[in-house]
């Protein structure tokens, strides 16, 4: 046995709290090189005592199973339910060739009488439910629907920007308009319930220049052509009516430009009164321009990316804290939204974030806070700052090993199981997993207009564990490039949709609502085969079971099982290429 490849860290991902109130264990070892772990585990003071009056530590056994597999390693989980809510554990591992060995908080060794005798004990000293990483139970459940408010649908032209163009009459453009607003949004919520929507995340909506409203002007107002707070005020309640919660996108990291702030900064230099707000490393603030508007050089002050218009906020100053602690606290108090989506959050400080989660959470016991995170974002939901983050690395696995075939099925099945281990489960359940967005080509796009993967793809994402989401026209077929032509107007005349495609987004919400006990709870198991291209899926809780089977390749598949819930290129028996078929 590899000694070197076997882990644990209590307190964390890998020994946590469940909601049943359950314990949940991990152990990390290297792939096919452990025929079985024990799980030594008991109260730290249960102690049995012998003739001699010597008292040895009681402990029960449990075999532990091998859940989840990557190419690398395989992760041994089990759940123990402690009585006095303490625990110390340690590891009895059994290798391939049959030796024991005994792995505790201080030691890898062989497992003799005399090693048990000597344990010293991983600990969980106390579980404290206050500490347990409890996200909310609605966000598990929940299918969202991205708007980008500009795009979405206008509802009211009279509040449109000057220079407003034609519905869908051109290409979007980085500074073209076509007068979506909120309005738009309410106009259109009965055809999001009937599509299955519960839960709408909307792209910024708050005063700003752009159209894409991320260089915030002002965080108390609704942009003047997106609506005004009456309107938004409708917009929350009828879809909290219609069972949908609502998710607004704020950017915290930075300011934009055309901010009072910021112009004050401009204007007073050192001495403004925001002078402190901003990271500043010399005064007056400059920059030199290039042929890239959003690129410039020789910044005397920081920024997101290279974009002088963009000056970033030093969320240490107090000031600064407040004024973002009370917009947050603003839209929740008055309008009663239901999550926030945190744009750039992973470059803003951890004391910040744990500040803001306690402060919104306070305000509404079940919020859900999102960060914006494209990188393992342990940091952040591993200790009640984010409840999820945006599931970046499952998109990019999904569409290396689905759309773009740059990886192969197994390596993609490896890729996808070694991040549900980054996280606790409950933080599994509330990712937000989507195949595009805003920032991204469109999923049909990526699929090179092939629909017929494309409908696979979204079948394999609604599948998963954690809350998929929709980029609104995905459902009508929209195609677009990295963006900005991912931000196309949508297309509401029923005779440019694919109606074929909203028919099948319909089925595939119903599909995840009907089983949500699964999809959003139940456990997680893949068999591959890499040389027919050939991929099953199979979720279950309890008695109930889902089975999914995948065809990627060319040869057609066999399928045994009768009358599937969903299927795609199925004849009679056989599944062609990019087919699918969920039996239940
Ligand atoms: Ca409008």
């Amino acid at each position: 046995m590899d000694i070197a490849a076997v882990y644990h860290r209590p307190d964390s991902e890998m020994a946590y709290l469940r909601e049943n109130g359950a314990f949940e264990i991990r152990l990390k070892v290297k792939h096919d090189d452990v025929s079985k772990v024990e799980l030594l585990y008991g109260d730290p003071y249960g102690t049995k005592v012998n003739e001699k009056d010597e008292g040895t530590w009681e402990y029960e056994t449990i075999d532990m199973d091998r859940s989840f597999i990557t190419k690398l390693h395989d992760y041994y989980l089990a759940q123990v339910t402690l009585p006095l809510h303490r625990l110390q554990y340690a590891f009895l591992i059994t290798d391939q060739k049959g030796t024991k060995w005994l792995y505790d908080d201080r030691k890898l060794v062989l497992a003799t009488k005399e090693s048990i005798a000597e344990l010293t004990c991983f600990r969980m000293p106390y579980l404290h439910e206050i500490d347990r990483i409890d996200p909310p139970e609605w966000v598990k459940e929940t299918v969202w629907y991205q708007i980008f408010p500009e795009r979405f649908a206008n509802g009211d032209k009279s509040n449109d920007p000057k220079g407003t163009l034609p519905w869908g009459s051109s290409e979007p453009s980085r500074d073209n308009f076509f007068g979506g607003d909120l309005k738009g949004i309410i106009d259109h919520l009965d055809y999001l319930k009937d599509l299955g929507i519960t839960g709408l995340y909307l792209c910024p909506i708050f005063t700003a220049h752009s159209n894409h409203k991320y260089d915030t002007i002002d965080y108390f107002t609704i942009d003047p052509h997106f609506g005004d707070k009456k309107t938004f005020k409708r917009l929350v309640d009828e879809a909290h009516k219609r069972g949908m919660k609502v998710m607004l996108d704020a950017v915290f990291n930075h300011l934009g430009d055309f901010s009072m702030q910021w112009q004050d900064v401009i204007e007073h230099g050192q001495e403004s009164r925001f002078a402190s707000w901003f990271h500043i490393n010399e005064f007056p603030v400059s920059y030199t321009k290039t042929d890239n508007d959003e690129f410039a050089r020789d910044l005397t002050y920081e920024v997101f990316a290279n974009t002088p218009h963009m000056p970033k906020l030093n969320t240490a100053s107090r000031e600064v804290q407040n004024y973002l602690h009370e917009i947050a606290a603003y839209w929740i108090k008055q309008f009663n939204i239901d999550a926030w989506r945190l744009d750039v959050a992973n470059e803003i400080d951890h004391h910040f974030w744990r500040h803001f989660y306690s402060l919104t959470h306070y305000l509404k016991r079940d919020f859900y806070v999102l960060g914006e995170v494209w990188h393992n974002a342990q940091s952040w939901v591993n200790q009640h700052e984010f409840d999820g983050a945006m599931n970046y690395p499952f998109t990019e696995t999904l569409n290396d090993g689905i759309v773009a075939k740059k990886i192969s099925l197994s390596e993609m099945v490896s890729r996808l199981n070694e991040q549900l281990m980054l996280y606790r489960m409950p933080t599994n359940q509330v990712m937000l997993n989507s195949m595009d967005t805003h920032d991204t080509a469109r999923l049909l796009t990526l699929c090179q207009g092939d629909k017929d993967l494309m409908r696979l793809t979204l079948t394999l994402m609604f599948l998963q564990i954690g809350s998929p989401c929709i980029y609104y026209g995905t459902e009508v077929g929209m195609a677009g490039d990295n963006d900005p032509g991912c931000r196309a107007c949508m297309i509401w005349d029923k005779d440019k949709q694919d109606q074929k495609m909203l028919a099948f987004t319909k089925e595939l919400i119903k599909l995840r609502k009907d089983y949500h006990r699964i999809f959003s709870y139940g456990t997680y198991t893949w068999q591959v085969d890499d040389d027919n291209q050939t991929l099953k899926l199979i979720r279950s809780k309890g008695e109930q079971q889902i089975c999914a089977i995948f065809n990627l390749g060319e040869k057609p598949l066999k399928v045994t099982q009768k009358t599937p819930l969903l299927a795609q290129n199925l004849v009679q028996d056989q599944l062609g290429k990019h087919g699918f078929a969920i039996f239940g």
